[in-house]
């Protein structure tokens, strides 16, 4: 008797267990299902980064001085300081220089310990390529200015969170009534139509 007890001790333990687990399984979909969307519709909205944001390296060739400092502070060693001494004025003549952000980890030491400050560090991030050979950049490439996501008529730059309204970033309990920060694709894109339109208007 005390046996078959025990059996129903335990076996009311363990269902009374599994329905706490259901439960807390449960409660974070409710969660999730009561909670704004945080997504933007990349390619067509884009965060604009912080100010800090680390991003491609920019490199102006005239004001460097080859001291490879850059090369020494680097944890990989990464950057190629191509130089060859001239003879008659005994200083550095510099041929190249190149980063490979294939590798890079964009810690910014380059840039932090660059006596001359010809390395800065951008808010470009979109450095995807299908060769990963082309992400070796030459002083020219690295000398390009950055692209911005505010100076691209085709997208649409957000501060915010687009789905979330105005200075808020925890997407639960927002109430359903207050205005979103951004603007939805079809909003957009209904505005580009418009503004086509107008623009053929004038031609
Ligand atoms: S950002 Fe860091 S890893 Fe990249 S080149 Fe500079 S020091 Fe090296
Ligand atoms: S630390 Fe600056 S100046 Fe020196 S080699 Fe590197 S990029 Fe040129």
């Amino acid at each position: 008797m005390f046996g078959f007890l025990q059996k129903v001790g335990d076996y009311t333990k363990d269902a009374v267990g599994a329905a706490n687990y259901i439960t807390q399984g449960l409660s974070v979909t409710f969660d999730h299902l009561r909670r704004r969307p945080i997504t933007v519709q990349y390619p067509y909205e884009k965060l604009i980064p912080s100010e800090r944001y680390r991003g491609r390296i920019h490199y102006e060739f005239d004001k460097c001085i080859s001291c490879e400092v850059c090369v020494r502070v680097c944890p990989i060693n990464l950057p190629v300081v191509d130089w060859v001494m001239n003879k008659e004025t005994k200083k550095k003549e510099l041929k190249n220089y190149s980063i490979d952000f294939g590798v890079c980890i964009f810690c910014g030491n380059c840039v932090e310990y660059c006596p001359t400050n010809c390395l800065s560090m951008t808010e470009e991030y979109e450095l995807a390529a299908f060769d990963r050979h082309s992400l070796n950049y030459d002083n020219v490439a690295l000398g390009r200015l950055p692209t911005s996501v505010t100076s691209d008529p085709a997208v649409v730059p957000l501060r915010e969170l687009a789905y979330l309204p105005k200075g808020e970033m925890d997407p639960h309990g927002v109430d359903p009534d207050r205005a979103r920060a951004g603007k939805l694709p079809e909003q957009v894109q209904a505005e580009m139509a418009a503004a086509a339109a107008k623009s053929a208007e004038k031609a």
